[in-house]
């Protein structure tokens, strides 16, 4: 469910520069017009990326709660695939803003994307970038094509909240527990919980002030990250279970992966979402620098979760694959056999080794 962020890394810019150095002046200030010139009957859609993530729900369900309090009363988010929420995200305020991608605006005055960092994230939604008056692509993946009219994109940001927080500021809203709720479970979410490097002072200074409103982070931990139905326990040990260490993979920085089908879902009765969690689990192993879980999305189908501890740039073994993320935390979509799909990823491992073993 978290995905490493790396802080103060050099910057590297998509395809065509647009996230080099974060947002410039000119660029906050035309996502502040686009919204300050909406008119009073116009229909703003936001959307987060498909399988959303904490940092994907909570930056545009506490972004949208800030836009209504701004009086914006034609407000849907919305993103692509089955409408169901993840049952840790159920709680947020704002969900009841949500509708399903059948029924989301289809021409928008105003879209606004959170976390993706290509069109192909926001799949069947990709149509809403043409359709809609102004696209406003609110992200902090370095990997960002700049795909909108105005893009947000600071690749230095710990999570899409705080590029969110910075464009509500501006908008001179005034941040109240509902906003701030969302905009902490991402916050809290992309750092793994304040553990990995993105954990930046200005990183605790924004929980400083989001946690000022009097939001619970106790409560909010317990639901985010600490509760799953016994099913889903008895699932990560059988999951678990068969993950294999590969110590020679990755030029010897070592590999450890583990794969869940949807017969293994059916058989304890889970979601699919509950699996977003086991890659933190499979990432401890203190034997390998890369770990890999393989999650069935279709008849030969395979969402690839990538994590890496500093050696290996996964990012670039998951673009090479079709796919995208960060440094240290990437994914893609493999087709066809499982092993076929290990194998890609064990090929382009070597190729993405960023420090030669000692
Ligand atoms: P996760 O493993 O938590 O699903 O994702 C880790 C990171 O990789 C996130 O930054 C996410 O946006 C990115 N990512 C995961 N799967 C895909 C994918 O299929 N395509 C792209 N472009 N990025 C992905
Ligand atoms: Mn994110």
């Amino acid at each position: 469910m978290t995905e490493a962020v790396e802080a103060g890394a050099p910057a590297s810019a998509g395809p065509d520069g647009a996230a080099a150095g974060g947002p410039t002046d000119a660029d906050w200030a035309a996502a502040v017009a686009a919204v300050r010139e909406l008119r009073a009957d116009a229909r703003v859609l936001l959307i987060c990326h498909v399988n959303p993530d904490g940092d994907a729900l909570g930056s545009m369900l506490g972004f949208a709660l800030g836009l209504s309090r701004l009086g914006v009363r034609q407000l849907q988010a919305t993103f692509p695939g089955p409408a169901g929420v993840p049952e840790p995200f159920r709680w947020l305020p704002g969900v009841e803003l949500l509708v399903s991608q059948d029924d989301a605006y289809p021409d928008p005055d105003l879209v606004i994307c959170f976390d993706a960092a290509s069109e192909s994230r926001l799949g069947d939604l990709a149509d809403r970038l043409a359709t809609a008056g102004t696209a406003l692509v609110l992200d902090h993946h370095a990997s960002n094509t700049g795909f909108g009219t105005v893009n947000l994109v600071d690749p230095h940001a710990a999570a899409t909240s705080v590029v969110a927080l910075g464009l509500l500021d501006r908008l001179g809203v005034t941040v109240d527990a509902a906003t701030a709720t969302g905009l902490y479970v991402a916050l809290t979410t992309d750092t793994g919980s304040f553990r990995f490097e993105a954990t930046t002072p200005a990183v605790h200074e924004m929980a400083a002030r989001l946690l000022a409103t009097g939001i619970r982070p106790g409560d909010i931990s317990r639901r985010v990250f600490d509760t799953r139905p016994f099913g889903a326990v008895r699932l990560f040990g059988e999951v678990l279970g068969r993950a294999t260490l590969e110590p020679a993979a990755a030029a010897g920085h070592g590999l450890v992966w583990t794969y869940a089908t949807h017969d293994d879902l059916a058989r304890h009765d889970q979601p699919a979402y509950v699996l977003e969690a086991l890659i933190d689990s499979v990432r401890c192993t203190a034997e390998a620098d890369v770990s890999c879980v393989v999650k069935q999305s279709g008849e030969a189908e395979w969402a690839v979760s990538l994590r890496s501890k500093g050696a290996v740039d996964v990012s670039r073994v998951a673009v090479g694959l079709g796919g995208g993320g960060h440094r240290f935390a990437a994914g893609f979509t493999g087709r066809g056999p499982i092993d076929e799909v290990v194998e890609s990823i064990r090929v382009a491992l070597s190729a993405a080794v960023l420090t030669p073993r000692s």
